[in-house]
């Protein structure tokens, strides 16, 4: 059990990590490509997942090894026509660039979706995401980020990796996120923003989080804080 207390938002330096399936985006896309392309199978890997017969890595990177490479055009269109940016998202990367905090985006999703979604925000932030190799018959997985030592495995991207990896003297890390995959990058992290099943992870690990549900929430807690520290003071 971790037990750190609520930080102190107005005083020091934030790196930012924000997670983009579920997060960024209203829709988890690895899911709505598997729903459309791998319906049966999909769903047969994702029990599999959910169980913990199968890891992440393992999951994702089976999907795709069904889709003939003759189609990634198709899942890269369907993929980028149906991403939903979340409400507050512009107002939550003006706030980081105002505050100064550098933001990246981590998602163990692909350059093919996340770029053109952040396309308008590109020069303001980072992404650490995958590719996706269509030279062969059937598509390919290729991961940014494997897992370092400090991680059991199995994660694909992996993001705990990558807050360690990041981690600067001096500058607290802050992760935005809603899902399992983010539950090893919370553990890292000094502070998260969690939705769905996030929040309960957090509050089962004594790791201190807020809840959210859009980015206007996240910009309204941020934005508030210098003035009701000033009250509590
Ligand atoms: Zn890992």
């Amino acid at each position: 059990m971790i037990d750190r207390p609520m930080p102190d938002f107005a005083d020091g330096a934030w790196d930012v990590f924000c997670d983009f399936d579920g997060t960024i985006s209203e829709n988890d896309m690895i899911a709505q490509i598997m729903k459309r392309f791998v319906p049966e199978a999909g769903l047969e890997l994702m029990d599999r997942v959910n169980r913990h017969e199968l890891t992440v890595q393992e999951g994702v990177e089976q999907m795709f090894a069904r889709i003939p490479s003759s189609r990634f055009g198709e899942v890269r269109d369907f993929a980028v026509t149906s991403v939903r940016l979340r409400q507050g998202f512009p107002a939550f990367v003006r706030l980081c660039r105002e505050r100064g905090w550098r933001l990246t985006v981590v998602s163990g999703g692909f350059d093919f979706f996340v770029e053109p979604a952040l396309a308008p925000f590109r020069d303001r932030l980072d992404v650490v995401c995958n590719r996706i190799d269509a030279s062969g018959s059937h598509l390919r997985v290729v991961w940014s980020t494997p897992c370092d030592a400090a991680c059991e495995g199995g994660c694909g991207l992996c993001k705990p990796a990558v807050l360690r990896y990041r981690q600067r003297p001096g500058v607290r890390q802050m992760l935005v996120g809603d899902g399992v995959t983010d539950a090893k990058a919370a553990r890292v992290a000094d502070f998260v923003f969690a939705r769905d099943r996030l929040r309960g992870e957090c509050d089962r690990m004594g790791i201190p989080s807020l809840p959210f549900e859009t980015f206007d929430d996240i910009v309204a807690r941020l934005a508030d804080v210098p003035r009701d520290q000033g009250v509590a003071r």
